[in-house]
């Protein structure tokens, strides 16, 4: 039987508290590194475009995501509408730049967790929670009295504030952060965060001392634990043998997800070093480069 970390700070009143801390934090907003102290109580708008209410764009049973995750039944995966990150080729942009997707008081967004966890989801998959924690918190200490129990998913873009992080102590299970680039010009270029790296990499750190490495049940899926993604682009702009340097430091044992799906979208076309796909060498090169540093646990390669 699987026990939620959240399942404790609920009973004592750690939940509460933390929503509370959300919740001050959104009247001068510092809820991410990007410190825009905005008023959003009052409806002013940072630089992720979401006022206290989240917007949702879907919900639903995933089965594309990480194997100890989609398990037998899926992974209950709810999708916010915006980004605290601007990344001109992200392959949602309808959601996370124009922002699709409906408004969602905490009652209902803790009627969606439940329903996800009644179709037989292993885990709530929050994806880019960053801006939206406040509103999970509060929906969270609503679905727990009526019978949530299974692991929460913080799948998030890593640019995430660490005192925010250790306000979230005891709510997530699994933290799942990309870790886009160790190259600051990129980052700065590509998402408007110069200072990605210093920050994700700080992040992950205190994700991982937090939740460590990713523990599987008898099954093979996911009880709790750190996996980070890492999506591979043109010409090494993302500088990911530097990526993986950090990834193999914190751990030999962290759970990763090279991704090679990256492909021009949105305003891609606008930089000369995104305009095509990413060759079979890029990949191999990222691949071997992770086993070189001793990584095992490589997605869809070797899974322990
Ligand atoms: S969560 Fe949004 S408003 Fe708050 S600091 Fe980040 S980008 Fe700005």
């Amino acid at each position: 039987m699987i026990h939620a970390s959240y399942i404790d700070s609920f009973n004592t009143g750690r939940l509460e508290k933390a929503a509370q801390e959300l919740y001050d934090r959104l009247s001068g907003c510092t809820l991410c590194p990007h410190q825009c102290r905005v008023n959003r109580i009052q409806g002013e708008q940072g630089k992720c475009g979401t006022g206290v209410l989240p917007a949702v764009s879907s919900y639903n049973a995933h089965f594309g995501e990480e194997a100890p995750l989609v398990g037998r039944n899926g992974s209950g995966t709810i999708f916010f509408t915006h980004c605290n990150l601007a990344c001109i080729f992200c392959q949602n942009y309808d959601i996370s730049q124009i922002g699709r997707g409906q408004e969602m008081p905490p009652e209902e967004l803790a009627r969606i967790m439940l329903h996800l966890q009644k179709k037989g989801c292993h885990n709530i998959n929050f994806v880019t929670p960053t801006h939206v924690n406040y509103a999970i918190v509060r929906a969270l200490i609503m679905a727990v009295p009526r019978g949530l129990t299974i692991p929460l998913v913080y799948n998030s873009g890593g640019y995430d504030a660490v005192d925010i992080l250790k306000i979230l102590d005891g709510v997530y299970d699994i933290y799942m952060p990309d870790f886009k680039y160790m190259d600051p010009d990129s980052a700065g270029r590509l998402s408007g965060a110069a200072d990605y790296p210093s920050r994700a990499a700080a992040a992950i750190q205190e994700m991982h001392r937090q939740v460590g490495d990713l523990a599987l049940d008898r099954s093979g899926v996911a009880i709790r634990g750190l996996l980070v993604r890492h999506l591979v682009l043109p010409n090494n702009l993302a500088a990911t043998d530097r990526v993986i340097n950090f990834i193999a430091g914190l751990s030999r044992n962290t759970y990763i997800n090279i991704m090679d799906q990256y492909r021009p979208e949105f305003r891609a076309y606008e930089c000369l070093d995104l305009k095509r796909r990413i060759t079979l060498d890029e990949y191999d090169a990222a691949v071997q480069h992770a086993r070189i540093r001793g990584l095992t646990r490589i997605d869809g390669l070797r899974i322990k």
